[in-house]
């Protein structure tokens, strides 16, 4: 049987199953959905988009997949170039891998290695954010901070080598202060804290951020895996303030096949790049850079820079803030909003009880968790749809039910 994510098998309720997906719709035998989740974030496009499937189709008919060790491909060399110049500054050096959690596992022994190749072993720390998450790998979750998800690391007691901060600048400060001269990176979600909350914090802190680590020599990453493509309503914040490693994932490929990319600005390529062996990247997923996921993900940058994805994500944040203008229920802590992501904090998790399958029965798809109800809709929504996702949350307070 099917062991599925994040839930108690023996309690769990029958998840829905789907037999076709279409633009913002999936579909069950009974019901259609306006997927409001984005397959996890990642569905930028919507599903079934013709010229994402036509690029996979010319591509599985060549070959689906060769290695990267001692072999490469026109697909792989193409994204990368695309990469190079599309990101911003100098993050130019592609490490691909089949998934964010492993895109972020790879950031982290790139920081930790980069020191190490110089001679510097006592940088050892990660300095981290107060409800981080960064993937469920097992270093991921040390440098993430969410009980919730990740309370098996209890086994092991407090963690000697991450520090968690809240993104508040006299913390940052504190800990630069106390730490530095230990420290090997910065790991943050930029602006957008996804899986722990939805939480939304001030450029301010990542510009100081910036500045500290270049005071120091701390390597800053971005962990972008939910916030790249537009979701926080920029590019990337890495467009912002550039970071010295930055990790993409979720909607890199449209959402069509799990695939990621840590990049590694010139700094960091070159603290490896010498005649010691030793000093190599000992690291090769054996999907990375799988031919399909290049071509699809190739194609997905297209459309999401010649379609002007970003005054779409514009639309989203707009209609968003008007059909939540002066909403609110007692029971509501917070109304969230950033670009393509919004976020309706409630004070006690019971009050979302019950509102997933309110939500079907409406004809969308949602999966609230924690005390977050949250939408992160794929960027082709129409106006129509998008009020219908927002309404059917209001609703559900005005007790609809
Ligand atoms: C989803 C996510 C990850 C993990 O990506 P997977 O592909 O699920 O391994 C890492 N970081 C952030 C910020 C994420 O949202």
């Amino acid at each position: 049987m099917i062991w599925y994510p994040y839930e108690q098998m023996k309690t769990m309720k029958a998840p829905y199953k789907i037999v076709d997906a279409d633009g913002v719709y999936l579909y069950t035998e009974e019901q259609k959905l306006i997927d409001s989740v984005s397959s996890w974030w990642s569905v930028i496009h919507g599903y079934k988009h013709p010229e994402l499937n036509r690029a996979l189709i010319s591509q599985v008919e060549k070959f689906s997949h060769v290695m990267l060790g001692g072999l490469t491909h026109e697909p792989a060399q193409r994204l990368s170039e695309k990469l190079q110049s599309w990101l911003p500054g100098d993050l130019d050096y592609s490490f691909f891998s089949d998934s964010g959690s492993v895109a972020v596992e790879v950031a982290l022994k790139m920081a930790l290695q980069y020191y190490m190749n110089r001679g510097e072993e006592k940088r050892t720390m990660i300095l981290a954010l107060e409800h981080a998450y960064h993937g469920d790998t097992f270093k991921t979750m040390e440098a993430g901070d969410d009980e919730d998800y990740h309370f098996v690391l209890k086994a092991y007691g407090p963690s000697r080598h991450v520090v968690h901060i809240p993104t508040e600048i006299g913390a940052l400060e504190q800990a630069f202060g106390e730490i530095h001269d230990r420290l090997n990176c910065l790991i943050v979600e930029p602006l957008l804290q996804g899986a722990g909350g939805m939480r939304m914090y001030d450029l301010s802190f990542l510009k100081r951020a910036r500045e500290l680590c270049d005071r120091y020599g701390v390597l800053l990453i971005f962990d972008e895996v939910a916030t790249g493509f537009g979701r926080t309503g920029n590019r990337f914040v890495a467009d912002l303030v550039l970071p010295d490693i930055l990790v993409l994932g979720k909607a890199l490929t449209g959402g069509y096949i799990g695939h990621a990319v840590t990049v590694a600005s010139k700094k960091v390529f070159e603290g490896f790049y010498d005649d010691r062996p030793e000093h190599a990247l000992m690291h090769g997923p054996t999907f990375m850079g799988n031919a399909l996921a290049c071509s699809v993900a190739l194609k997905s940058i297209e459309l999401f820079e010649t379609r002007d994805y970003l005054s779409k994500i514009r639309r989203i944040e707009e209609i968003t803030r008007r059909e939540l203008a002066g909403f609110d229920d007692p029971r509501i802590r917070e109304i969230r909003i950033m670009g393509g992501c919004v976020c309706i904090e409630v004070n006690d998790a019971s009050t979302l009880k019950g509102y997933q399958a309110f939500a079907y029965e409406r004809g969308v798809f949602s999966r609230p968790f924690l005390k977050y109800l949250y939408a992160m809709v794929p960027y082709i929504i129409t106006e129509e749809e998008l009020v219908k996702v927002l309404g059917t949350m209001k609703d559900w307070f005005a007790g609809a039910r």
